[in-house]
């Protein structure tokens, strides 16, 4: 194989073992510094490349290098994946018996392993200790590091016992990473570990291959279906929904569609979570229908899109959920169908959960942030990244708002009209009502119900014919989005606010948005199908090697993308290599790679 040979070790290892060219963006900098045995404490996005910046300095040090994760279920993928570069991996959980462990602890002590992955746990109990002292440690890596902050919904106490790691191997580097971005978690992550003397990197949280999109949710299975028929043909995704019932429900009407989906929820036994979540990762094209119980530490690089059918309650969770598309970095796609329901059942779950005010304020707050990234005129992903501290100029060029502007129009009159509906009935008439009826009385409808309480006498009734219903509730959601209105009790009845008087003293205005209509063709125009992006004369072939990848994982009972990634058949479709040499000048192709299937990827090349 001719690589040109570097003085730097980590580069030598970064083209041998995992075939690519160069290092990417802090990752450099990571490296050096644990190879020099300094500590480090990383915060990278999901996709950014976390994993070379410890699975490297293992290959380069002497020793083996220690990885703590929580995410047990994903080891031997992990593992498997590292086997087929040529890399010496292995790890120590529950799910091993006696004699297996025996045997990989018996590689650790000889030497024979580059890196050892285990689960927090078991680092508390003695036998551990001592094995790991018996044998010869390169670094400690902990795997998403914010498991350790008290605040989030990952927390694991047993990684607070982790601090201990540098008490006991004071010589060791130790490397903490994660793709959790707020500035809280990091200071949290320092302090906790006993990192304070390690170098602090903070890549950009910006996933620039990940298209944002929020559509106002009208029928939102057929938007699904018609996301999916038009965009994401045999595409692998993640559809999340708020509840165990209408992930189900929607699983099954994929299916009826002819769309091969599975479910996943805590509901189910965990028999089935598990073989859907490996039939996920192994299988192309599957589309899960989950709840957020699903979803850490997913590895699979080729999600394409990820699909909410219901609005996460934080700005965090977006990102989080979202970020699990496009980790191999190829276009892919975030969408949230979004409409008033929404917004009125939220708040009703923080009105009705348990908990105290401040509690409440504060899923109030979280809430607040998500409704204002959905309901903003402005580029979504600068609003996002300013959400995480980071600034960004906008005009991504990549989310709807960028695509398809939307427009600004001055709501305030619609506004009052909404608000004194829904004070006159209280002031007046001592009730409340949900939107339904508030709209039919601004539309003067006459209505069964309408007669019953005699709202046709009300002054409002009838004043909001210049708005039709789609309007009035994209009106009213808008409200409640900025919360100039809210809502209370059992069936969502729509209440004031303080905020409200000020719009209705006209001492404040209120700017709304403009769904804009070409948003739906845009839409139509983008096609991500697996071969999209892929030049059309190179689309049989790309197809072919996606057959023989296909054909060689299910033959190994491995995940498709251990064998090779999307990008790496991309660019072996583009290329066309005629030898080993031109092959293994190609991204994502190492030695092994090359020694194991590089006749017969040529083969598969010749024959197209
Ligand atoms: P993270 O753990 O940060 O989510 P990964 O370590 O899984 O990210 O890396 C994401 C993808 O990018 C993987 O497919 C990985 O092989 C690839 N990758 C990482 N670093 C590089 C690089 N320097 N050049 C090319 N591909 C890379
Ligand atoms: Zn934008």
């Amino acid at each position: 194989m001719t690589i040109e040979t570097t003085t730097s070790p980590a580069l030598d290892v970064l083209r041998r073992v995992f075939g690519y060219d160069s290092f990417r963006g802090e990752q450099a900098a990571i490296i050096d510094t644990v190879i020099d045995g300094g500590d480090a404490l990383v915060l990278m996005p999901t996709g950014g490349g976390k994993s070379l910046c410890y699975q490297i300095p293992a290959l380069v040090r002497a020793g083996t290098g220690v990885v703590v994760s929580p995410l047990i279920a994903l080891m031997q993928d992990q593992v498997d994946a590292l086997a087929a570069l040529g890399v010496r991996a292995a790890f120590l959980n529950s799910t091993l018996d006696g004699e297996q462990r025996r045997a990989v602890e018996r590689a650790f002590e000889d030497g024979d392993l580059d890196l050892l992955y285990l689960a927090p746990e078991g680092l508390r109990t003695r036998a551990m200790l001592d094995l790991l002292d018996r044998g010869h440690i390169a670094l400690f890596a902990i795997d998403e590091a914010h498991c350790v902050s008290q605040w989030g919904h990952d927390f694991r106490p047993d990684y607070l016992e982790l601090s201990m790691l540098h008490q006991r191997w004071p010589d060791v580097p130790r490397v903490a990473l994660t793709a959790t971005a707020t500035a809280a978690t990091r200071t949290e992550i320092a302090q906790r570990l006993d990192l304070g003397g390690a170098r602090h990197f903070v890549s950009s949280f910006d996933r620039p291959n990940i298209q944002y999109r929020i559509v106002p949710k009208d029928r939102p299975e057929r938007q699904l279906l018609e996301l999916l028929r038009t965009e994401h043909v045999g595409d692998a995704g993640i559809v999340y929904c708020l509840s165990r019932a209408s992930v189900e429900k929607t699983a099954a009407m994929l299916v009826e569609n002819g769309i091969e989906a599975l479910p996943y929820h805590a509901g189910l036994p965990a028999q089935v979570r598990a073989v859907n979540q490996a039939r996920f990762l192994r299988e192309d094209g599957l589309v899960m229908v989950a709840t957020i119980a699903f979803g850490m530490g997913i590895d699979k690089p080729d999600v394409r899109f990820v699909a909410h059918l219901d609005l996460p309650k934080s700005v965090e969770g977006y990102y989080q959920e979202t970020g699990r598309a496009g980790r191999d970095g190829l276009p892919s796609t975030a969408w949230l169908a979004y409409g008033l329901a929404d917004v009125v059942q939220q708040r009703r779950l923080i009105e009705t959960s348990d908990g105290d005010a401040a509690h409440r304020r504060n899923l109030n707050a979280h809430l607040g942030a998500m409704l204002a990234l959905c309901e903003t005129v402005e580029c979504r992903r600068a609003q996002m990244l300013a959400y995480f501290g980071e600034e960004h100029a906008g005009d991504c060029g990549s989310c709807d708002t960028c695509v398809a502007p939307p427009e600004a129009w001055d709501g305030t009159v619609a506004a009052q009209k909404v608000l004194s509906a829904v004070l006159r009935l209280a002031r007046e008439r001592g009730q409340s009502f949900g939107v339904g009826q508030v709209v039919d009385i601004l539309l003067g409808r006459d209505t069964e119900k309408v007669r019953r309480f005699r709202h046709h006498e009300l002054s409002v009734y009838g004043v909001g014919t210049d708005l039709a219903e789609p309007e009035w509730r994209a009106v009213v959601r808008q409200l409640l989005a900025q919360g100039l209105l809210t809502v209370e009790g059992e069936h969502g009845t729509l209440v004031l606010t303080e905020a409200s008087g000020e719009v209705l003293a006209r001492r404040r205005e209120v700017r709304m948005r403009h769904e804009p209509a070409r948003a739906a063709r845009v839409a139509k125009s983008r096609k991500t199908s697996p071969a999209a992006d892929v030049a059309e004369a190179d689309v049989p072939l790309f197809e072919a090697l996606r057959a023989w990848r296909g054909g060689e994982a299910k033959a190994q009972g491995k995940p498709a993308y251990i064998v090779f990634g999307d990008a790496t058949l991309r660019a072996i479709a583009a290329a066309r290599p005629g030898t080993l040499d031109k092959l293994a000048t190609i991204s994502g192709v190492g030695e092994n790679k090359l020694e194991r299937y590089g006749e017969a990827v040529l083969a598969v090349v010749a024959d197209a």
